[in-house]
C-alpha cells in the first residue's frame, strides 16, 4: 500500500473515531442544554450520567455490527468485533454501577414501594433492561462453557440486545427528569429508532439485496485434511470484486435472512474469471460437516467481501505464516500474485500436524516452481524420514528461512489463536514493527 493509501487509512481511523465518540458524548451534553430540573446531589447525578452513557454505548453497538464496509476497513473486523466485546462490558458496568451508587447513597428511589401495584412503570423497565443486559453478558462470555450452540446463542444475543437498550429508553423516558423535556426526549427516542434501524438495515435490508445476487455452486471439490472448496458462481449478476485474504458470509441453507451466516475466507485468485468465487472449508463442528455434502447446483447467498487481511504495503518481501485451515487466505493470495504475473519475494510458512493435514500442497509445490514462492511446511507429527522442519513455527523457524533484516519484510498470520499469540510474540522479540505485521483471527467470540 502505498504512502497516501496508509495516510487515507489514518484519516479514515481518527475519523470514525470522531463519530463515535460524538455519537457518545453529543446526547449527553444536548441533556444539559436549555432549561435545567433543579439540581440533585451528586451522586444521584452521577450514578445518573453513568446510566445514560451505558445506554448510549450499547446503542451504538448495532452499528458496530452492522457489517459497514467503511467502518470496518481500516481495522479489520476481528478489531471491531474485539472492540464491541470490551464496550459492551463497559457500557454494561456503566449501566450495574447506576443503580448500585444511589443504593449506596440510600437514595429514596430505591426505596420499597408500598404494594407491586405502586411499582413505577421506569423502575419495572430498568429491572427488565438490567435482567436482560445480565443474562446477555454471561451467555457472551460462557456461550462455550455452558455448551450453547452458535446459532442459538445468536439469536439471543440479539434478542436481549433489544430488549436490553428499549428497555433503558423506557425507564428513562419513564423517570422522566432530563426527559420530561419533549425535545431531549425526542432526542433520545429518535437515537434509539436510530440504532434499531442499524440492526434492520443488516437484518433486513441487506438479505433482501444478497436475495437479488445469489450464487450457484458450480463444484465440490473434496481437499487434503478434511477440508471441502465450494466453487461459486453468480447467477444473474456480475458479483463482486474481493481482496486477496479478505472473506464473506456464507448463509449455505435457507435464506439470506437466516440469522447466523459463517465467515469464510475467499481461497480462489481475486483474478478468477466471471466473478467466480471459492470458499474452502474445514469440517470443524455442525454447520462445516455439511459442506461436503453440498449438492452442485445449490443456490447459496454471500455477503462480502470485508476484511483488511491484505496485500498490498510496499515490502522486500511478504511472509505468509499459515497454521491448519489458516492457508485459505494465503492461496487466495499466491493465486492472485501468480494470476497476476507478480514477481515479488514470498515465503510461506505452512503449518499442520502431518503432511497429510497440509491441504493445497501439492498445488502450492507447484506454484513455487513458477513464481518467486518458497514453501517451508512445519510439520508437528513428521512421518519417518522427514527431513524439514518440524514442531512449530516460531523464532527458530523465522531465523533459518527469513533474510535477516526481520523489520523490513510484511507478514501475515492466520491459524489457531494459540499458534497466532507465539508468532506474534515472536514477531515482538525479533523488533519488527507492530504496523509490519497482519493477523486474520478466525474466532470472533
Ligand atoms: C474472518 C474469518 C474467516 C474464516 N475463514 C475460514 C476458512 O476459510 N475456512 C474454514 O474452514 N473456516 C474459516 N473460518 C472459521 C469458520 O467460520 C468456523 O469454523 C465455522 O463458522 C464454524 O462453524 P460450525 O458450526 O461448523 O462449528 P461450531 O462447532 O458450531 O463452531 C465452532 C466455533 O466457531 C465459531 N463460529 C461458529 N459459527 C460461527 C459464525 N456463524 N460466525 C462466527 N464464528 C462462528 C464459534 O466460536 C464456535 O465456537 C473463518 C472465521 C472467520 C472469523
Amino acid at each position: 500500500m502505498p504512502l497516501n493509501a496508509l495516510h487515507r487509512d489514518l484519516v479514515r481511523r481518527s475519523v470514525w473515531i470522531a463519530i463515535y465518540l460524538l455519537f457518545i458524548l453529543a446526547p449527553l451534553f444536548a441533556l444539559l442544554a436549555g432549561a435545567l430540573p433543579p439540581a440533585r446531589d451528586f451522586w444521584t447525578e452521577f450514578s445518573v450520567a453513568l446510566g445514560y452513557s451505558g445506554l448510549a454505548m450499547m446503542g451504538l453497538q448495532f452499528g458496530l455490527t452492522a457489517r459497514f464496509r467503511h467502518v470496518t476497513e481500516p481495522w479489520g473486523e476481528d478489531v471491531i468485533y474485539h472492540f464491541h466485546r470490551r464496550v459492551s462490558l463497559i457500557a454494561v458496568a456503566l449501566v450495574v454501577v447506576h443503580p448500585l451508587i444511589l443504593l449506596a447513597t440510600g437514595s429514596d428511589k430505591l426505596a420499597p414501594p408500598a404494594s407491586l401495584a405502586e411499582v413505577p412503570l421506569g423502575a419495572v423497565f430498568a429491572m427488565l433492561s438490567l435482567g436482560a443486559l445480565i443474562v446477555l453478558v454471561v451467555m457472551a462470555l460462557w456461550r462455550t462453557r455452558l455448551k450453547i450452540s452458535y446459532e442459538f446463542w445468536h439469536a439471543t444475543h440479539i434478542l436481549l440486545a433489544l430488549v436490553a437498550v428499549g428497555g433503558g429508553l423506557f425507564h428513562m423516558v419513564g423517570w422522566g427528569f432530563y426527559l420530561a423535556d419533549p425535545l431531549k426526549r425526542a432526542l433520545w427516542i429518535g437515537m434509539t429508532i436510530f440504532w434499531m434501524a442499524l440492526l434492520g438495515y443488516v437484518r433486513v435490508v441487506k438479505p433482501l439485496f444478497m436475495l437479488r445476487r445469489p450464487y450457484r455452486v458450480a463444484e465440490v471439490r473434496q481437499e487434503r485434511g478434511d477440508t471441502t472448496t465450494l466453487v461459486m458462481r453468480p447467477e444473474g449478476h456480475a458479483g463482486f470484486r474481493f481482496r486477496p485474504g479478505q472473506f464473506g458470509w456464507l448463509t449455505l441453507w435457507g435464506s439470506p435472512f437466516k440469522i447466523t451466516g459463517h465467515p469464510f475466507s475467499f481461497s480462489s485468485s481475486a483474478e478468477a474469471a466471471d466473478g467466480r468465487v471459492e470458499m474452502t472449508i474445514r469440517n470443524l463442528g455442525d454447520f462445516t460437516s455439511g459442506v461436503s455434502k453440498v449438492p452442485v447446483g445449490q443456490r447459496v447467498y454471500l455477503d462480502g467481501p470485508y476484511g483488511a487481511f491484505t496485500i498490498g504495503n510496499p515490502a522486500d518481501m511478504h511472509v505468509l505464516i499459515a497454521g491448519g485451515i489458516g492457508i485459505t487466505p494465503m492461496v487466495s493470495m499466491i493465486r492472485t500474485l501468480a494470476d497476476r504475473g507478480d514477481k515479488r519475494p514470498l515465503i510461506l510458512l505452512y503449518g499442520g500436524k502431518d503432511l497429510e493435514s497440509l491441504t493445497f500442497r501439492e498445488e502450492l509445490d507447484a506454484l513455487a516452481k513458477r513464481i518467486d514462492l518458497t514453501v517451508v511446511y512445519v510439520l508437528s507429527r513428521p512421518p519417518e524420514g522427514w527431513t524439514g522442519e518440524r514442531g512449530y513455527i516460531g523464532a527458530e523457524v523465522f531465523k533459518r528461512h527469513l533474510p535477516p533484516r526481520y523489520a523490513d519484510h510484511e507478514y501475515f498470520i492466520c491459524g489457531p489463536n494459540v499458534m497466532m499469540d507465539a508468532i506474534e510474540a515472536a514477531l515482538g522479540e525479533m523488533k519488527v514493527p507492530l504496523s509490519k505485521y497482519h493477523s486474520e483471527r478466525y474466532s470472533f467470540v
